[in-house]
């Protein structure tokens, strides 16, 4: 008898851990269900977010519940006397959550905690030379992605990222571009794949594009990538990730072919996002 229930309960243990996500999911959309985003935190989101503006309803209301979400399960923290307030919430949890629009909970499963700061911030740092000379200087910077899910954003910045929607430069989508790179481990530009996408076929052609933006800078020639994407793997898939979002029809232009593995990746096309130019 006692070997029965030990071989139920194994049986039990095996199947919990297999749908972890599953039943965790289950809960959280009991705990959720009677959220949601109300008429005056929508009203902020269209007017400090303009993209939020160009998404169908059916988007619209997918990312209303991973902000419900987002905000539930993550800490935002203010730093350097800034206090968070509902607005502020919102809009770095609906700028996060447009990344993963089209993904299940949990959305990015390591991040803990994001850290705001009112603007730019001062970072102390030390290096040591050939001849074994430390030095220390402080560095300005604007946000960061620890792999340890903590990410650092100037609050300034996140608005500014968000006022000019077509700029390609958005500090949100460049960290949690981050924080999805990191999620294999390591930082180096390619996030984890669904089994779509080959990680031979990933590397060939984001590879092929990081080295063609570093010769269009190196011999001074016209790109629409941030010349910050040639620093190395990892800026590239930041800096491609907001070119994605923000200037989806350049991007796609001078990259087609990252640009289709992009849609594949992220499951969403911002193209639709941006109103069709008229001449
Ligand atoms: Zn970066």
């Amino acid at each position: 008898m006692v070997n029965v229930i030990l071989i139920f309960l194994l049986i039990l243990f095996v199947v919990a851990y297999w749908r972890i996500n599953d039943i965790q999911r289950y809960f959280w959309q009991r705990k959720y269900q009677q959220h949601s985003l109300s008429a005056q935190d929508k009203e902020i989101l269209r007017r400090y977010m303009p993209i939020y503006r160009q998404l169908s309803n059916e988007e619209q209301s997918r990312l209303e519940s991973h902000i419900v979400w987002f905000l539930g399960e993550k800490r935002i923290l203010g730093k350097d006397g800034l206090t968070v307030n509902r607005p502020m919430g919102l809009i770095v949890a609906a700028d996060a959550c447009l990344l993963v629009i089209n993904q299940s909970w949990p959305l990015y499963p390591n991040v803990k905690e994001v850290l705001l700061y009112p603007s730019s911030y001062y970072v102390p740092e030390s290096s040591r030379d050939g001849a074994g000379l430390v030095s220390y200087h402080t560095t300005i910077r604007q946000g960061e992605s620890w792999p340890g899910g903590t990410l650092v954003l100037s609050w300034h910045d996140v608005l500014e990222g968000n006022r000019l929607p077509q700029d390609g430069h958005n500090l949100v989508f460049h960290e949690f571009a981050h924080q999805l790179d990191q999620q294999t481990g390591q930082t180096n530009g390619t996030p984890l794949l669904p089994k779509s996408i080959t990680y031979g076929r990933w590397g060939t052609v984001f590879t092929r594009a990081y080295q063609r933006l570093k010769t269009q800078i190196a011999y001074h020639m016209p790109h629409t990538f941030h010349p910050y994407g040639a620093t190395n793997e990892a800026e590239f898939f930041a800096v491609a990730t907001e070119t994605f979002i923000e200037k989806p029809r350049q991007f796609k232009h001078e990259e087609p072919e990252l640009y289709h593995l992009m849609v594949e990746y992220f499951r969403f096309d911002p193209e639709n996002w941006h109103p069709t130019p008229t001449f």
